[in-house]
């Protein structure tokens, strides 16, 4: 404010007048920004297991509508950086990597505050990274059973409350969970994913009551099957057990399950994540979003 104000009049009409023009100026680029669809510039988004699936999905889906994007996940360090770069490029946003394992607590933290301090804040945090393991519970094996609990469940613990403080000074965030349609209903032979998806739903609405009074929210997104790498593993693992061909698993195990009877598409998971950032969607907080082609209904 200006602080020659009760000397010179004069002042504050001029202040007034760049404070108009600022509002213009600034009220064009929301418009602009919205007619474009890219609402989203300025804030950061970290996606984990974003080198792959569905989390890549949504890190595209976010950064094209602004954000920067945090990608995390495993896989060739070279085939990362070129998916990095074409990103930063393409969307004409900023793109960082960070390789923290997600069955890592204090990589976690860390990955966090790095984001933290090149971005000042993670404004939205969407925990995706999983892995999936299929046998009967009395052949189970206690590590996978573990691993499956640690990235699919605990990981989100650790990113939520590294990210959260950041989001609460600000008062604005986004946290969405993706869970699963197991995160509501079960299947034989997956009972460490089952276990650890309705964990995720519990834990979604437990911060999102914690934060409800405030500018955040936390939501999870529940996909029927989706064609990515990992259910690519599980047809192969699902033949094993059932002894059936890759037609049957496909068409007898999985889309039997889905009454829309084809697997759902990782960019409908990105719009959907893009309207959980949204204005429209700041009142819906706790909720398990279903996008299963129906499974659920019946
Ligand atoms: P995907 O295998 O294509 O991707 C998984 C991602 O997680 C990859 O980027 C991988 O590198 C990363 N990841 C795995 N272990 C990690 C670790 N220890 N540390 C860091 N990153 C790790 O799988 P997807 O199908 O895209 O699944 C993404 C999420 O969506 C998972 O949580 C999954 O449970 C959930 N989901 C998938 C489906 C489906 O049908 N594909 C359905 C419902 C829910």
């Amino acid at each position: 404010m200006c602080g020659y104000t009760r000397h010179k009049p004069g002042c504050t009409a001029t202040y007034n007048i760049l404070n108009d023009i600022f509002m213009v100026i600034q009220r064009t680029k929301n418009r602009e920004n919205e007619m474009e669809n890219t609402f989203l510039t300025g804030r950061t988004a970290l996606i984990t297991g974003s080198t792959s699936g569905i989390g890549l999905g949504i890190a595209k889906a976010l950064a094209k509508a602004g954000a920067n994007i945090v990608l995390n996940g495993l896989g060739d360090l070279a085939a990362i950086e070129s998916l990095r770069s074409e990103m930063a490029d393409l969307y004409d946003v900023d793109v960082i990597y960070d390789p923290a394992n997600m069955l890592n607590p204090l990589e976690i933290s860390t990955m966090i505050a790095a984001a933290q301090q090149k971005f000042g804040v993670v404004d939205i945090l969407v925990n995706n990274a999983g892995i999936q393991h299929v046998s009967a519970i009395d052949e189970f094996p206690d590590d996978k059973w573990q691993a499956i609990i640690n990235i699919n469940l605990v990981s989100n613990f650790h990113t939520i409350k590294a990210a959260l403080p950041g989001m609460k000074k600000q008062n604005w965030g986004r946290i969405i969970n993706l869970a699963s349609a197991h995160g509501l209903v079960a299947s034989p032979y997956k009972s460490a994913y089952v276990a650890a998806k309705h964990g995720v739903l519990g834990l979604t609405k437990t911060v999102a009551l914690e934060i409800a009074q405030q500018q955040i929210t936390c939501n999870a997104i529940c996909p029927g099957y989706v064609r990515t790498p990992l259910v690519e593993s599980q047809i192969e693992d699902q033949m094993k057990v059932h002894n059936m061909s890759r037609d049957d698993v496909i068409n007898d195990i999985m889309l039997i399950a889905q009454p829309s009877k084809r697997f759902v598409e990782v960019e409908e998971l990105g719009q959907v994540a893009v309207f959980l950032c949204s204005s429209a969607a700041s009142s819906i907080n706790g909720i398990s979003l279903p996008v299963e082609g129906g499974w659920t209904a019946k």
